[in-house]
């Protein structure tokens, strides 16, 4: 018997507040499958609505999803293209689609992620702290143990930390995270898109005082230890930390600058000891 052609999973991102943040190739995607796959169908009839799109629905949530993996993979055997989207943002991050998207992996079947708006990119480009180097870690642990765990690892790391949070929650998180942290720098991008969009900048205790009774949607941008960098280097013997910036390809001179920088010493000084 002629083996029918799979269809592909589109893993579509929708708008996280502004219904125009959505791209054209959304759009098109929508408007072509044969079915979509939504966290909650109220909640993307809506969008299919203002975007003049009408398609057969079917939930795909936390809840059903292990069950409604099984369903769609057998309508892709079938050949039939199905567009995953979730309430906000980006399918999979926060939201439900891991699951499906690794089915379809191991089941051979494509999937095509179609770029858009996601909370936590958005948060960090408009935050002002470093994008070099960041950390995405989703909404904390509740578990008490694990959540201390996991706010010593962010006091540990020097990547910017990106975290999620509810605003009926905001108050308790900012609290563990000063306990343990301390006055890092940090940055609450709320409602992003939408008409209350705001960005409250400061260090953490001063948010505590700033961000009472915040409602909407939040994220959290968490600046990296700064000190443990230069400590770690500090602790360093003259040649190694030396070394350290030879590696990184600079030239003689720039690395003396960066010692005498990180030391807060004069430049002659390490160069006297070179010499
Ligand atoms: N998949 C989504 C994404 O791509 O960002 C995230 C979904 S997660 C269930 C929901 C969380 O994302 C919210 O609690 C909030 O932390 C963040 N979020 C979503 N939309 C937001 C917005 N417009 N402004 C700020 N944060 C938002």
């Amino acid at each position: 018997m002629e083996q029918k052609q799979k269809g592909n999973l589109y893993v579509v991102a929708t708008p996280i507040g502004n219904l125009e943040d959505i791209t054209l190739r959304a759009i098109k995607t929508l408007k072509e499958v044969d079915l979509i796959a939504a966290e909650d169908t109220r909640h993307t009839l809506k969008l299919l609505n203002h975007l003049e799109i009408t398609k057969p629905m079917i939930s795909y949530h936390r809840h059903n999803e292990e069950i409604r993996c099984e369903n769609l993979i057998k309508e892709l055997k079938e050949g039939k293209n199905i567009a995953l989207v979730s309430d906000a943002g980006t399918p999979g991050i926060c939201d439900p689609g891991e699951e499906i998207i690794k089915k379809c992996i191991e089941e051979d079947i494509r999937v095509i992620p179609i770029p858009g708006a996601c909370a936590m990119i958005n948060a960090l480009i408009a935050s002002g702290i470093s994008t070099k180097e960041f950390s995405f870690l989703g909404f904390l642990p509740l578990n008490k143990k694990r959540r201390k765990e996991k706010i010593e690892e962010i006091k540990n790391s020097n990547k910017t930390i990106i975290i999620y949070e509810a605003p009926h929650k905001l108050k308790n998180t900012l609290n563990d995270l000063s306990s343990i942290l301390e006055d890092r720098k940090i940055v609450l991008a709320r409602e992003l898109t939408k008409i209350h969009e705001e960005y409250i900048r400061g260090t953490i205790n001063e948010l505590i005082e700033k961000s009472e009774n915040l409602k909407g949607e939040i994220v959290l941008i968490i600046e990296g230890n700064k000190i443990k960098e230069e400590n770690k280097l500090n602790n360093l013997t003259l040649e190694k930390h030396f070394e350290f910036y030879k590696k990184q390809g600079l030239d003689k001179k720039e690395i003396i600058k960066k010692i005498a920088k990180d030391r807060n010493v004069s430049k002659n000084e390490i160069y006297q000891y070179f010499i």
